[in-house]
């Protein structure tokens, strides 16, 4: 049997150390909390400035697992939900320099100018192409193999951009998207997965989608974890973590914590150090070719008179095949009400990634420019901007290359060898705040509950 949790001690205060540390103290654990800046929530960022309130980070948070719906319910933040407009199923493509709607339904996939009639009979004839039993396939491959070259450019290229800041030619299928490769595996085709396996998921605490945020913005979880948590020390830099006869301890810039008998680590690979986590150099090594590449987001507020576009979206993707300078835009006032001043529209746009990282850390006033061009070209601009921002990630998301399983399989090493250490953030088992919340809860079940997974 293993030995019972008492202290924890959790650093770094992103969306996965605090879910932990939340879901731990409900098992009577005694938690620390430490956290290098003066605010929780790591990449979760909202700003508020006058009428306009911005997303630095994390812009929703799609809601489709019971368990993320019930923690944030238990949290109390069901009246501080708030659901995306109508508009927002709506999502644009560019094609030639055009913003076309991704289909929707049977008539608008048939009609769309999106894909040519050879790229739509090729998608039908998905079912039809065989299983592939190569699991180390990047998502390029397995798309262009499954659906053909115009899914790949038109659809699923611009997909990834979008959420993971990177290309479909660098990302692992089974790592970055486990639940198309499961529908290969388990049904041998997408298609007839996704219809013959709705019932499956449903029992496996699928709900229906809700794409949502909360009043006061993203930020607005892990600001209310924090305040449920009883012990956050905030501005508190970890710079040690040391292990004698099962008993951990950390430094800080403020201080030493401990003794603990579980400490986990929720800082971005990038930032591990030999200081911080008892790894080799090798391991070292291994781990720091997790690549987190550059993005810039610049937040951008118009007048509406002064936009062509009606702005009935989520925003617009912007394939690689159309070579351009943006990755793409959130429609963000039309995502959600009071974001911006009632006559203007606030947009956010992301520059750089995995695609183009040799323009994410331009200037702001260089960014501007180039953006401002895009836009007009794109959705047609006649006025300046009302409001500017820009936030520089260097290190945004980290890429699930192919191989990544030499990742995963070297962070088990380490945990298997230091009993009592886990590494826990978006770097495993999925980057979305979802993801991250559901890793968390999990976490804590495995550590102080009855519950293995
Ligand atoms: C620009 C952008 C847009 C995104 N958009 C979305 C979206 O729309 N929807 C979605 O679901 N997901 C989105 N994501 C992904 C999601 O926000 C992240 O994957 C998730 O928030 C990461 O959480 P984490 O638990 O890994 O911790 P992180 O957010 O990485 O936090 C780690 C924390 O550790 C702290 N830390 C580091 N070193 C130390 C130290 N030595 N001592 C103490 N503390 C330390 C850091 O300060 C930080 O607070 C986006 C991410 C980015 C960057």
């Amino acid at each position: 049997m293993s030995k019972k949790i008492n202290r924890v001690a959790i650093v770094g205060a992103g969306i996965t150390g605090l879910v932990t540390a939340w879901k731990l103290q409900k098992f009577s654990v005694e938690v620390d909390v430490l956290e290098r800046k003066a605010e929780p929530g790591g990449a979760i960022k909202t700003v508020k400035e006058d009428n306009w309130q911005v997303e630095y980070g994390p812009n929703t948070l799609l809601l489709k697992d019971r368990m993320v719906a019930e923690f944030i319910s238990e949290l109390g933040l069901n009246g501080e939900k708030k659901t995306a407009n109508p508009e927002a199923s709506k999502r644009f493509v560019v094609k030639n320099g055009v913003l076309e709607p991704l289909p929707s339904s049977l008539k608008s996939a048939v009609t769309t100018p999106l894909f040519s009639l050879g790229g739509k009979l090729r998608v039908l004839a998905e079912p039809f192409v065989p299983k592939n039993s190569d699991r180390d396939q990047t998502v390029a491959e397995f798309v262009e193999r499954r659906l053909g070259k115009e899914m790949l450019d038109y659809a699923i290229n611009p997909f990834v951009a979008g959420i993971y800041a990177n290309r479909p030619e660098y990302l692992s299928l089974r790592h970055a998207f486990p639940m198309m490769d499961d529908l290969e595996q388990e049904y041998g085709s997408l298609i007839w997965g996704t219809f013959a396996g709705s019932k499956k998921r449903k029992e496996k605490g699928r709900i229906d989608r809700e794409l949502i945020s909360f009043e006061k913005g993203m930020q607005q979880l892990p600001l209310t974890i924090a305040e449920q948590l009883n012990s956050m020390y905030l501005n508190h830099e970890v710079r040690s973590v040391t292990e004698e006869d099962g008993e951990w301890s950390v430094e800080s810039s403020l201080g030493k914590f401990g003794p603990y008998d579980h400490v986990i680590l929720n800082t971005p690979i990038y930032k591990l150090n030999q200081e911080i986590a008892p790894v080799t150099d090798q391991e070292l090594k291994t781990l720091k070719k997790v690549n987190y590449p550059p993005l810039s987001v610049l937040l951008l507020g118009f007048k509406k008179e002064d936009v062509k576009h009606e702005l009935d979206g989520f925003g617009f993707l912007v394939p690689e095949q159309e070579n351009r300078n943006i990755l793409g835009a959130l429609f963000s006032s039309t995502l959600f009400d009071e974001r911006a001043p009632k006559d203007m529209h606030l947009i956010t746009v992301f520059v750089g990634g995995g695609r183009q990282p040799e323009l994410a850390g331009k200037d702001s006033e260089e960014l501007l420019k180039l953006v401002v061009k895009e836009l007009n070209d794109l959705i047609g601009l006649s006025g300046e901007p009302q409001f500017k921002d820009h936030v520089y990630w260097p290190q945004s998301i980290p890429g699930y290359h192919e191989g990544y399983d030499e990742i995963l399989d070297t962070i088990k090493n380490i945990e298997d060898r230091k009993r009592g250490l886990t590494l826990a953030g978006n770097f495993r088992n999925g980057i979305s705040v979802p993801d991250c919340i559901k890793n968390g809860l999990k976490l804590a079940d495995q550590l102080a509950g009855s519950v293995s997974y």
